[in-house]
């Protein structure tokens, strides 16, 4: 899976935001922010439904690979990324699909410590 249901809400609802802040500042006489709730749900739908067709369109598929999960005791599927914004050496990560554990991986992962 490309990003979670949560990811993409959160994403959608970060983004309305900033869409909102910028009709505000586009009218500075405006004293209010005002915008009805059904119409506000609406666009809240509209703009999930946008970010996740974007998300498929754009975003590529993780690679995933099976490895032994430290914390679940399991072999599992691990979906490998990168956090860029917590390190920037580079490291690999894995989540495991059973536990949610999430580790960098090491060499050992990769080799089953065979090296
Ligand atoms: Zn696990």
């Amino acid at each position: 899976m490309k990003a979670s249901a949560q990811q993409i809400e959160a994403i959608a609802e970060l983004a309305m935001e900033q869409f909102w802040a910028f009709v505000a500042e586009s009218f500075p006489e405006a004293t209010t922010g005002d915008f009805p709730p059904p119409e506000n749900a609406a666009f809240t739908r509209a703009a999930d439904n946008a970010v996740t067709i974007w998300v498929h369109l754009n975003v590529p598929d993780k690679p995933a690979r099976a490895l032994n999960c430290p914390s679940c005791k399991k072999t599992t599927i691990h979906t490998l990324h990168q956090h860029v914004e917590r390190d920037r050496c580079r490291t690999i990560w894995a989540t495991c699909s059973s536990c949610d554990n999430d580790r960098p991986i090491t060499i050992n992962d990769i080799t089953g410590g065979d090296l």
